[in-house]
C-alpha cells in the first residue's frame, strides 16, 4: 500500500503560522497534496493538544495513527533545545518527535514543561541539551522517535554553521545510537548528505515544515507498507525496507543553499566565500554560511557517491511555483490558482501530477505548463540559488534569469561546477 507521509508541520499555535493550520485545515490540505499520513505538529502546545485529543480521540484501535476525514494523523511536534556544550559554546537545535499514543504525548508534555514554557509557542524553546532531551524521551518510551530537524540550516540545526555540531554523536553522545533518522531540510537533498560516510547509518527523511496549507508536502516520504501503522512506519525508517523514495525540493530552492548576506545583496558559492574567508565584501562582517558550504566542510566523499542501501529521491518543485513561473504571474494570482485547481482535479492530487507520464500531463493542461512540469520531472531546470534566508529562484526559460546573479544548471551539476 502506497503511503505518502509528511512528519513535520506547524499549527496555528506556532509563530508565523497560518490560522488555517489545525486538525481540520491540515486534513484538507493533505488531501489536495496527496498526503496520506500527516503530522499533527505542535502537540506540546496545551491548547492544541486539547484540540488533538477532542478531535482524534484516544486512538486506541488506530495503532499509533489517527484516522480523520480520509487521512491519518501521526502525533508529531518540533522542539528547540538551547544549551552550552562542555566548552561553553552556545548550541541551538531543532528536533522532531514522533510518538505512538496520546498517552505518551501527554507524558512527553509533562516532562518537557520542566524545561520551558510550552504554551508560549507551538515549537517551544527548552533549556536542555540534546543528550539530556534524548534521555528524558527514551525513559518515557523506547518507541519515541527523535529526528533532528532541517539538519543543515545555519541556525537551529544539528549541523548548522551557527549553533550546530559536527556529528550526531557530538550532539547525542551515548544516546546517538538511538537516533536513526534525520530530516535533510529544504536546502539539502540526499545526494549532498551521501557525501558524509558517517551518515550512512542514518535514514534521510524529508518533510515540509509547512507554516501554511499551501506549503504542505513540499517535501515528503513515500512508503510501501502492508498497513499504515506507527510501528510499520518506524520499522521502514529503521530498516529502509518499504521506504520507496522521498520527494525533494531542489536544494538550490532552499533559503540557505549558498553563502551570502541578504541585506548586502551578496550571494556567493562556498568556494568564493572560502576564498574571502567567509567575510562579506560589502559590510565586512561574517557571511551567513549556507548548507552547501557546511556539507562540503564535513564531507569525506565526492559528490555523486550513492551508498548502497540509500533511499532514492525525486526532485520536484511545488506545482504553484511551476505554473506561476510559466505564466509569469505571481503565485497568489487567480490564473495560477485556476490552473492549479484544474490540474489537481484532473489528477486527484498534486503528487499524482508528478507521478504521471508525459502523455497524460499534455492532455491535462496547456503546452507551456506541461512543458515546465516535464522539465521539472527530468531535472532540466536552472536556479538562482537561495542564500541567507532568500528562497532560490526557478528559471525555466533558457534566456531569462538575473544576469547579475549566478544560476546553476542542474544537468551539469558536479563538485567542480560550484
Ligand atoms: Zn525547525
Ligand atoms: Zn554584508
Amino acid at each position: 500500500m502506497r503511503i505518502v507521509a509528511d512528519f513535520h508541520v506547524h499549527s496555528k499555535y506556532a509563530r508565523a503560522t497560518s490560522p488555517r493550520n489545525d486538525i481540520e485545515g491540515l486534513a484538507e490540505g493533505a488531501k489536495i497534496k496527496g498526503i496520506d499520513v500527516m503530522a499533527t505538529g505542535d502537540f506540546t502546545h496545551p491548547a492544541y493538544f486539547a484540540e488533538i485529543k477532542s478531535l482524534l480521540g484516544d486512538g486506541a484501535d488506530a495503532e499509533g495513527l489517527f484516522p480523520y476525514k480520509g487521512i491519518r494523523y501521526i502525533l508529531s511536534t518540533e522542539i528547540c533545545v538551547i544549551y552550552h556544550n562542555s566548552e561553553g559554546k552556545l548550541k541551538r537545535m531543532h528536533h522532531i518527535l514522533l510518538v505512538p499514543s496520546i498517552e505518551i504525548a501527554a507524558q512527553v508534555n509533562d516532562r518537557l514543561a520542566k524545561y520551558g514554557k510550552l504554551e508560549e509557542d507551538g515549537r517551544p524553546m527548552l533549556k536542555i541539551s540534546s543528550v539530556a532531551f534524548a534521555e528524558e524521551m527514551f525513559s518515557i518510551s523506547p518507541d519515541i522517535v527523535i529526528m533532528p530537524a532541517h539538519a543543515w540550516t545555519p541556525w537551529f540545526s544539528v549541523f548548522g554553521s551557527i549553533g550546530g555540531v559536527n556529528s550526531i554523536e557530538e550532539a547525542f553522545e551515548d544516546k546517538a545510537d538511538k537516533i536513526f533518522c534525520m530530516e535533510t531540510g529544504l536546502s539539502s537533498d540526499p545526494a549532498m548528505n551521501w557525501m558524509l560516510s558517517k551518515l550512512d547509518r542514518i535514514t534521510l527523511v524529508s518533510n515540509s515544515d509547512a507554516h501554511s496549507l499551501e506549503k504542505l508536502g513540499r517535501e515528503a516520504n513515500v512508503f510501501d507498507l502492508e498497513r499504515p501503522t506507527f510501528k510499520n512506519i518506524v520499522d521502514a525508517l529503521k530498516t529502509r525496507k518499504g521506504f520507496t523514495k522521498t520527494y525533494e525540493f531542489y536544494p538550490e530552492e532552499g533559503k540557505y543553499h549558498y553563502d551570502g548576506h541578504r541585506k548586502c545583496n551578496v550571494l556567493m558559492t562556498p568556494w568564493e566565500a572560502a576564498q574571502k574567508k567567509n567575510m562579506c565584501p560589502v559590510c565586512k562582517k561574517k557571511l551567513t554560511v549556507g548548507v552547501m558550504h557546511r556539507v562540503f566542510d564535513l564531507a569525506d566523499r565526492k559528490f555523486g557517491y550513492k551508498p548502497k542501501d540509500a533511499v532514492p529521491f525525486q526532485s520536484i518543485v511545488p506545482l504553484t511555483t511551476v505554473i506561476s513561473k510559466t505564466l509569469k504571474k505571481p503565485d497568489t494570482s487567480r490564473f495560477v490558482k485556476e490552473e492549479y485547481d484544474k490540474l489537481v482535479r484532473y489528477f486527484g492530487n498534486e503528487f499524482a501530477v508528478f507521478e504521471s507520464d508525459a502523455e497524460k500531463i499534455r492532455l491535462a493542461t496547456s503546452a507551456s505548463i506541461a512543458d515546465s512540469i516535464l522539465r521539472v520531472k527530468t531535472g532540466d531546470v536552472k536556479w538562482v540559488p537561495g542564500y541567507d534566508g532568500v528562497f532560490g529562484e526557478l528559471i525555466l526559460s533558457d534566456s531569462s534569469g538575473s544576469a547579475t546573479k549566478k544560476s546553476v544548471d542542474k544537468k551539469q551539476k558536479s563538485l567542480d561546477d560550484f
